[in-house]
């Protein structure tokens, strides 16, 4: 019989202990479309929100550059190679950290798309259908209503199920998609067995950006460059599209200048917000000067993400190998997921 001495018992429970308490850790995922420069509403509403997440040691992070869902869109081959690399370096100088996080291009992981064709299997038509994002998406690309576009919901769902993953920062454009994110969880569960967990966004205070030039919409760069400020936008481009942006709607309320307030809020200092609040409890804000304290404000903040976005884009070869690790790191989950649901589901 083998003995243990004490020392080799305590070690025993602390070590247990110890992966217990890794395993613990709520899981968290998320992914952005590689479609362009990313802007201060994808950082308000999501982007911020993960780095502080990963950075906070709680959760287990998840995070990709999510190529596959760029293909239900017009771009062609060789600006979507580029935009891939440059999302990742974007992400990379925001903060997200590939020694803390799984970070990873969703096409490195083939397990998405098998999975989201599992999903696929168990998801009604007519719930896609009801999805307000496809209806907006299918208005601006009228000539190309592919079938991914209807049905990228589910491939989201397979992204962020695939890791078990119990949050999803995200804005609140995207509350309809992990809501069904749930139900094909449940869907799956109930033809299938008890697996997946049921997710839950994770919104933060500034949830919805508005446009530039129509605040009563969200900022998005489908509608044009002017509508939204990048963070990669040089101090005078910034300062430029501010001039432009739309203050009061004419109509007794003014989104305009509230989504600049809220701009102020998050990147200007305290003191400055402090003084345009007093202002406009007093009637007192001019729009000129609140314009140009949130370029001020937005260019400073960035300015160090700039240099390092600069900096990594020199080499697109060391980023690639960056993702290529986080997608070795990310198929070793989504491989014991698979092999769980390919049982479960009767082909193996
Ligand atoms: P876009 O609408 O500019 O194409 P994406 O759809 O790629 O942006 O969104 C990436 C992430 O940023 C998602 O989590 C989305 O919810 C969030 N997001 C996008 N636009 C905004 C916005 N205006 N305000 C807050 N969050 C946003």
């Amino acid at each position: 019989m083998v003995g243990f001495d004490k020392g080799g018992i305590l070690k025993i429970y602390f070590l247990s202990f110890i992966s217990h308490f890794f395993m613990a850790k709520d899981i968290i995922f998320s992914a952005l479309q590689p479609t362009g420069d990313l802007h201060v509403g994808n950082y308000l509403g999501a982007v911020k929100n993960m780095v502080e997440l990963q950075n906070s040691g709680k959760y287990d992070c998840f995070f990709a550059v999510a190529d596959y869902h760029s293909l239900t869109g017009d771009m062609d081959a060789k600006d979507r190679r580029e935009q891939i690399i440059q999302m990742s370096a974007e992400l990379l100088a925001l903060g997200i950290d590939p020694e803390k996080s799984t970070f990873f291009i969703q096409s490195e992981v083939p397990e998405h798309t098998e999975l989201a064709w599992i999903f696929n299997c168990v998801t009604p038509m007519a719930e896609l259908a009801r999805m307000t994002q496809f209806k907006d998406k299918s208005g601006k690309q009228v000539k190309n209503i592919n079938a991914g576009l209807f049905d990228y919901p589910v491939l989201q769902a397979a992204d962020i199920l695939l890791y078990r993953a119990e949050f999803v920062p995200i804005g609140k454009d995207q509350v309809q998609h992990i809501e069904l994110t749930r139900d094909i969880a449940r869907w799956f569960n109930k033809k299938y067995g008890n697996f997946f967990v049921e997710t839950k966004a994770k919104l933060t205070e500034a949830p919805k950006v508005m446009s530039l030039l129509e605040p009563t919409k969200k900022m998005s760069k489908s509608y044009g460059d002017n509508h939204v400020i990048n963070l990669a936008d040089s101090p005078g481009i910034i300062e430029k599209k501010l001039k432009k942006a739309v203050t009061d709607s004419g109509k007794g309320s003014a989104p305009g200048a509230e989504n600049l307030m809220l701009l102020l809020k998050n990147f200007a200092d305290k003191e400055t917000y402090k003084e345009f609040m007093e202002a406009g409890k007093k009637g007192q804000v001019r729009y000129g000067d609140l314009k140009k304290a949130v370029a001020d404000g937005i260019a400073m903040y960035f300015e160090d993400f700039r240099e390092k976005r600069e900096h990594l884009l020199i080499h697109p070869e060391k980023i690639r190998e960056i993702m290529g690790a986080g997608a070795v790191k990310a198929r070793k989950t989504a491989g014991e997921t698979m092999e769980k649901v390919r049982k479960m589901v009767g082909v193996r």
